[in-house]
């Protein structure tokens, strides 16, 4: 029997419209203030009579939950997303961040790939196997996570360690993944299935030292020892690692003649030493990102600080890297103090998921290629990974490098075009997922 074909082009506009009114609410983060995007979907949810919980973290740090209740033969799919955004810097936008207005084939404002598009992508497939009564034979689950973007503490982690019976699924789809035009400039569409991601290992640098006169240089000088750890840290050599994930990733693209290069070791270490995003793919990277010492152009500080955005492939481990930084810098007078630090699960591309979800992008675009891959950012699927769960990073969406810049830059914004195309995919997923088989 196939279920019901849902009307397209009413639950475009339907979607384009909710998608526009969710930007409008201001979700930066910080504050975040959530609160307010579960008012929202509430009231579309309540409207559809569909129960909810709300998971309130305290300051109108709220995120969101609901059930379409299927049969219970099989362990249920999660629709994961997260309702915060990170700030804007108005100054550098074109029109108005939280505008939600439609300019010229786009949706405009914050959100709009990150990730309230998705969000909404996933609520219009809630919403649609609802209205339509699809028999599901598993539960489908719609989650609206708080503060993603500022480390997941009133969102995710709060909810971990609250509620951990509320992220009971055998499958999540959140963001991560998704389809790009070109890829190592040859314009072909790719879709990404992301399967882990690098975890981030924020370090800070404190160098101590002996306050003087500028006028008299001496051997103590924190700022010195500052530079000369940051030196000694930025040519460190480390060495490029490729995963089976990565092998995949860079062998499929090889396939498709996307990749113009053996997937060896050998080659891609060729490849990784003039291309940055071959090297973040293969290697644990350092950016330093703030420094600070100083009070006046005369004085020697007496103290100076910066902090390193390290990010680590998976399986490495940060105790160690950390030890390993430490042993590089070589002064006791520098600290290396820890600041933050995640880290992500692999999970298997061997599934039913990852198979089903090949099937839905090359029933929309034939020629297509889908890899698995990493996020090179955090997630809040790392968390689920690693209490075991199955989370890839999938959005039918199909974003040009260009747009793609949006995401945490200025301009954000969606093609009409990719947000149909993400609807269409996420719900086709969902429902191949839930509904048959
Ligand atoms: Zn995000």
């Amino acid at each position: 029997m196939t279920d019901p074909a849902p009307d397209w082009d009413a639950l475009f506009d339907e979607a384009v419209d909710t998608l526009c009114q969710f930007i409008r609410i201001d979700t930066s983060n910080p504050p975040g203030r959530e609160r307010a995007a579960c008012d929202f979907l509430g009231a579309i949810l309540k409207r559809e009579g569909i129960p909810y919980q709300l998971f309130d973290a305290g300051d109108d740090r709220v995120s969101l939950r609901a059930v379409l209740p299927g049969d219970g033969s099989r362990r249920p799919f999660m629709l994961l997303n997260h309702t915060d955004v990170v700030p804007v810097q108005r100054e550098y936008w074109d029109d108005e961040p939280f505008s939600g207005h439609i300019r010229d084939g786009y949706i405009w404002g914050r959100g709009a790939l990150d990730m309230k598009g998705l969000g909404v992508a996933q609520l219009m497939t809630f919403l649609t196997l609802k209205r339509l009564g699809v028999p599901l034979h598993r539960d489908l689950v719609f989650f609206a996570m708080a503060d993603e973007e500022a480390g997941s503490e009133f969102g995710m982690r709060w909810i971990e360690r609250n509620h951990p019976e509320s992220l009971e699924a055998e499958y999540v789809i959140n963001e991560g993944g998704g389809g790009t035009t070109e890829v190592f400039g040859v314009e072909r569409p790719v879709f990404n299935v992301a399967v882990t991601e690098k975890g981030p290992l924020w370090l800070r640098l404190v160098a101590e030292g002996r306050p003087g006169h500028g006028s008299m240089p001496h051997d103590d000088n924190a700022l010195d020892r500052l530079v000369r750890a940051l030196h000694k840290v930025q040519s460190w050599e480390r060495p490029f690692t490729v995963s089976p994930v990565l092998g995949e990733y860079f062998t499929r693209l090889a396939r498709a003649g996307i990749y113009k290069g053996e997937a060896t070791v050998a080659a891609l270490t060729k490849a990784a030493e003039d291309d940055i995003r071959v090297r973040a793919l293969l290697m644990d990277t350092i950016s330093a990102t703030t420094a600070t010492a100083g009070i006046k152009h005369n004085v020697i500080p007496g103290r100076a600080e910066a902090t390193l955005d390290c990010r680590l492939l998976p399986g490495v481990d940060p105790d160690e890297f950390q030890r390993a930084v430490e042993g590089v810098i070589d002064d006791p007078k520098v600290r290396v103090e820890r600041v933050h630090v995640g880290w992500s699960d692999t999970n298997p591309f061997d599934t039913e998921l990852f198979r089903v979800i090949e099937d839905v992008v090359h029933d929309h675009i034939e020629e297509a290629v889908v890899v698995p891959g990493m996020t090179v950012g955090f997630t809040d699927s790392s968390v689920l990974r690693n209490r075991g769960q199955l989370s890839y990073g999938f959005s039918g969406g199909l974003t040009t490098p260009e747009v793609a810049k949006g995401v945490h830059g200025h301009n954000e914004r969606v093609s009409l075009e990719s947000f149909r195309l993400n609807c269409q995919m996420v719900y086709e997923v969902t429902r191949r997922m839930c509904a048959e088989g």
